[in-house]
């Protein structure tokens, strides 16, 4: 926190980059850092190589976000990014050996490729932004609460994920106290599903498939054209499929317009999809993770499958021998 603090301060100018297809932490925690950084009477470049998707789109700042890559910035931030590959196109080698970066993150798979690493395994990436901003004594205004509000009350679905704690509530009362309204965040992210979602869910749910304790379902190409769904349109679904009684792990694949898969996997209480992530090139947190491969549909199915079998089966000898250990 304290090397990242002295090479903010030193910067004048900054650029943050999130992720690709982002979602409302990365969002959030770009324009929270960005807009808090300003403040501070520095001049901030945010930027992401995808499109914000529309439901963010009453965030203060959201328009000035950028899919160029770094040019003259002096500091480099990447947000809630396990790997550098996560940042698309706006990641230049040779750009980005030239100057220090500073990784703010929160997933257990990161890679720790900054000069700094500010990774914590907390429930969102904003926390750490808005534990970096109070000490960088940055003013805390409406525009700077709502966006990191997004990003809290995004990856933990409303405070409902198992690692949420008495310390996520008291930075939402901190940013709410702030501005931010909780009531408008959840009614504009959640309530305002476009009409391709719901006939995205649709055909995905009329597709459901089951083996064991493992759901899943597949999104073709087809099923996004038929229903004009953009590309990280319909990804909650993966965590509905995870909330059926008996299911440990639910699955989404979901075929990208170059034709690799993409994999959102959600585990139930007590496993962890994110060794198999990691293992087939992507990253994430024990209970969401996802990876994307190349290859087709049903190679990819089976890829997987087989090898959260095997992961379910490890874990679940692991928690025998330990139960068998401790009685
Ligand atoms: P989601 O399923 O919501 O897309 O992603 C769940 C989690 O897995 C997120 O924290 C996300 O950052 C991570 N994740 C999803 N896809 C990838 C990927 O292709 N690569 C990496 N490194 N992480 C991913
Ligand atoms: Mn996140």
């Amino acid at each position: 926190m304290n090397s990242a603090k002295r090479y903010l301060q030193a910067a004048q100018m900054v650029y943050i980059a999130c992720h690709i297809i982002p979602d409302g932490d990365a969002i959030g925690s770009l324009l929270g850092l960005g807009l808090g950084l300003r403040r501070l009477g520095k001049s901030c470049t945010m930027a992401c190589a995808d499109p914000v998707p529309a439901k963010f789109n009453f965030l203060t700042g959201w328009q000035e976000i950028t899919a160029q890559p770094p040019k003259n910035e002096e500091v480099i931030v990447t947000i809630d990014s396990s790997d550098i590959e996560r940042l698309g196109s706006l990641y230049d080698e040779h750009i980005f050996r030239s100057r220090p970066i500073i990784n703010i993150d929160h997933h257990v798979t990161n890679t720790r490729f900054g000069t700094v690493n500010l990774v914590q395994l907390l429930p969102s990436t904003a926390e750490i932004v808005y534990a970096l901003l109070r000490r960088l004594q940055a003013p805390l205004d409406k525009d700077i609460a709502t966006a990191l509000l997004v990003g809290l009350v995004t990856d933990t679905q409303c405070f409902r994920t198992s690692n949420v704690t008495a310390k996520q509530l008291r930075m939402a009362i901190a940013l709410m106290k702030a501005g931010a309204s909780l009531t408008d965040i959840t009614e504009l992210v959640f309530n305002r599903e476009p009409i391709s979602t719901i006939c995205l869910w649709g055909q995905a749910l009329a597709h459901v498939q089951r083996r064991g304790r493992v759901m899943w379902t597949e999104i073709d190409q087809h099923m996004m054209r038929k229903c004009g769904a953009a590309p990280n349109e319909g990804n909650s679904l993966v965590s509905f499929l995870a909330s059926t009684m008996g299911v440990d792990v639910a699955i989404v694949f979901r075929e990208k317009d170059d034709g690799r898969i993409e994999v959102s996997m959600r585990a139930g209480h007590g496993w962890d999809v994110s060794e198999v992530a990691l293992k087939l090139g992507g990253g994430g947190h024990p209970r969401a993770a996802g990876c994307t491969i190349a290859g087709k549909m049903a190679k990819v199915r089976e890829l997987v499958l087989g090898e959260i079998e095997a992961a379910l089966q490890k874990q679940a000898m692991a928690r025998e021998e330990q139960n068998a250990e401790g009685g």
